[in-house]
């Protein structure tokens, strides 16, 4: 994972199996990052058919890469309350104090490891946008500057509807 790879597919489905059988899944569940490819997509596909489940939303948070690369490049946590700042959108440096903490970097948030993931990103996430869009659950929410406020609004309109 530090060098931006992913854990394998089996693995993976292995994980979400498990957990989306699991008596805290029952009304429901959210994937994260997960499919990545189309062939985690179909496995997931045939996993659900098994379930008696289906996918009801597949939101795709459309942001440019230059600012994908400023979030990663520049995300910096405390370690020791885990608070979140970023270089580029806030006055926080590396090595800055929070409380009884000091900012540090994550090793993977380089710009070559983001870099090397999105482009990943675009060789093998990518084609699953029309493996969901056949299906008609797909929704696009363009993402930008103005903050997560905005696409939870929308993504509870989408769902409301
Ligand atoms: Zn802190």
């Amino acid at each position: 994972m530090s060098s931006g790879k992913f854990v394998s597919d089996d693995i993976v489905l292995k994980l979400v199996s498990k957990k989306i059988t699991s008596s805290d899944c029952k009304n429901g569940f959210i994937l994260d990052g997960f499919p990545r490819n189309l062939s985690q997509a179909t496995s997931l596909d045939s996993l659900l058919n098994n379930l008696n489940l289906s996918i009801e939303y597949v939101f795709l948070i459309d942001v440019p890469a230059d600012l994908i690369i400023k979030r990663c490049v520049g995300r910096i946590t405390c370690n020791t309350c885990g608070k979140i700042e970023n270089e580029y959108f806030s006055d926080f440096r590396e090595g800055d104090k929070c409380g009884e903490g000091i900012f540090v970097k994550r090793a993977d948030d380089n710009e070559e490891t983001v870099s090397n993931r999105l482009k990943v990103y675009a060789e093998q996430t990518e084609p699953i946008i029309d493996f969901y869009k056949e299906k008609g659950v797909l929704h696009r929410i363009i993402g930008g500057e103005d903050g997560p406020q905005r696409l939870t609004d929308e993504i509870i309109t989408i769902i409301k509807n």
